[in-house]
């Protein structure tokens, strides 16, 4: 699509801007994980976008596509967000709507979504105890409707289950 294309030229364009402000040199590898990230939809780790850029040049390692996020981040093109399970995901953050997070608890799907009456509760609220809001993250934790069918299906006990059973032993192989 050629509106994407644009779009994507605008963030190439910040990006080249930043790294050559931290005094950086562009390099391919760094291109590479740039695009790659800007293709994404997801929320991502590190690790995840590693996995991605791997598949596509082996010679790129960890620690850069960890640095480069970091840029990324600096640059306003990314944005780190957190749902509870200690890692650090990225996301999208330029020329994005603001938007908050529904995190599954079995599978961990994320949903975004946008609230217009709690946005202007939360600022009744900030308002009501003499805050001016600068930003703010609203993350709310659940099962998702996947996930509460299947649990309904197994009839679970309540707890934390593995979410992939697998049976021990050869007997069942079918
Ligand atoms: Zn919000
Ligand atoms: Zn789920
Ligand atoms: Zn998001």
């Amino acid at each position: 699509m050629k509106a994407e294309e644009e779009a994507f030229s605008k963030e190439k364009e910040i990006f080249l801007e930043h790294i050559q402000k931290a005094g950086l040199r562009r390099t391919s590898q760094r291109d590479l994980i740039l695009e790659t990230f800007l293709k994404t939809e997801d929320h991502l780790t590190s690790e995840e976008l590693y996995w991605l850029v791997h598949k596509q040049d082996e010679t790129v390692g960890h620690t850069t596509v960890y640095r480069t996020l970091k840029l990324l981040t600096e640059a306003g093109l990314a944005r780190e967000v957190r749902f509870g399970d200690n890692k650090t995901y990225y996301e999208h953050h330029y020329d994005q709507e603001h938007h908050d997070h529904l995190i599954c608890t079995e599978c961990g799907k994320v949903v975004e979504f946008f609230s217009a009456d709690i946005e202007r509760m939360q600022d009744e609220t900030a308002t009501q105890f003499g805050f001016t809001l600068s930003h703010h993250s609203l993350r709310m934790w659940g099962v998702c409707a996947d996930c509460r069918t299947h649990e309904i299906e197994a009839v679970t006990p309540p707890g934390a289950q593995p979410k992939v059973r697998v049976k021990t032993g050869y007997g069942n192989l079918v």
